[in-house]
C-alpha cells in the first residue's frame, strides 16, 4: 500500500494517511477522497469487521471440530 499523508485540522502536522486521528494531538482527521477511505470512516467498517468475524468462526468450525 502507497504510504500518504495527509495534515492535521488542529495542529497542521502530517499523519499517515491511514490513521483515524492525529499522531501528535489525536484530533481526528478528516477523511480522504476514495473508496478506501469512506470503508475506514463510519459503519462501513464496522460492518467489516463484523464479517471477517463471521467469517473466521466459519473456518474454525469447519476446520477444527
Ligand atoms: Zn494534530
Amino acid at each position: 500500500m502507497m504510504e500518504e499523508f495527509q495534515k492535521c485540522p488542529n495542529c497542521g502536522k502530517k499523519s499517515p494517511e491511514e490513521n483515524l486521528r492525529c499522531i501528535y494531538c489525536s484530533e481526528m482527521l478528516p477523511s480522504s477522497s476514495g473508496v478506501l477511505a469512506s470503508f475506514r470512516f463510519g459503519r462501513g467498517r464496522v460492518l467489516f469487521l463484523l464479517i471477517g468475524l463471521l467469517v473466521l468462526s466459519w473456518f474454525v468450525r469447519r476446520y477444527l471440530f
